[in-house]
């Protein structure tokens, strides 16, 4: 069983990994706050577990062994998010530090249980999907808000990292489904504005854009 820093290793080379199939120990460094040589101590462990391929100066990625473990992390993470918010009636800006926590410690039985209890769900409470109990995952195809032309989208996800970008989701009421037409972007700027139901015009921050997901709404 890995222990809990194992499990966050893991965990992070498989999101850096998503884009390009492998990653470095620099992303892995900048990602855990860590020094480089700290990273590569790690992956010389993790290397002799089986977790990772790993050499010297080229790419870094999970073995198949490494990627079922991170999957497990990852399902246990978004199932108790979803439990502490259903069941719980906690709210979606405050859930993701806990499951930090208990993603680690929740015994395999537990999860059945939530995930039996809660009807075998697909998607957590900030839309990312979760894993099943054999690894298999829906992939997304949403891209950040601030990479998109004009149009009509629908919100499919949001970054579970950030609670003051939940918070302020929360605070204009925008959650995961709604559409909403983006009418005007200025990159230079940094501002883009959507236009929501009854004509309400919304302005956000690059920032805050980049860190939401929409998917295409065909009119
Ligand atoms: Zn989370």
């Amino acid at each position: 069983m890995a222990t809990s820093t194992v499990e966050n290793y893991l965990k992070s080379i498989l999101r850096l990994q998503r884009r390009s199939g492998s990653t470095a120990v620099g992303e892995v460094a900048r990602e855990l706050s860590l020094t480089p040589g700290t990273v590569t101590t790690m992956m010389r462990h993790l290397s002799g577990e089986g977790y990772v391929d790993y050499q010297p100066r080229r790419g870094l990625r999970l073995t198949p062994d490494g990627e079922s473990a991170a999957l497990r992390v990852v399902r246990r993470h978004r199932l108790i998010e979803l439990f502490l918010v259903q069941v719980m009636a906690m709210d979606w800006t405050e859930v993701h530090e806990e499951a930090e926590q208990l993603e680690h410690v929740v015994s395999d039985r537990l999860i059945d249980r939530m995930d039996e209890m809660l009807g075998r769900p697909t998607r957590d409470p900030h839309g990312d999907p979760i894993p099943d109990a054999e690894g298999n995952i829906v992939a997304m195809e949403a891209l950040p808000l601030a990479e998109v032309e004009s149009g009509m989208y629908r919100v499919v996800r949001v970054s579970d990292q950030d609670p003051d970008l939940l918070g302020w989701l929360d605070e204009k009421g925008m959650t995961i489904g709604e559409e909403f037409e983006l009418s005007h972007c200025n990159r230079a700027a940094g501002v883009l504005e959507i236009v929501r139901e009854e004509a309400e015009r919304l302005q956000m921050g690059m920032q805050v854009a980049e860190r939401v997901f929409v998917e295409s709404v065909s009119a």
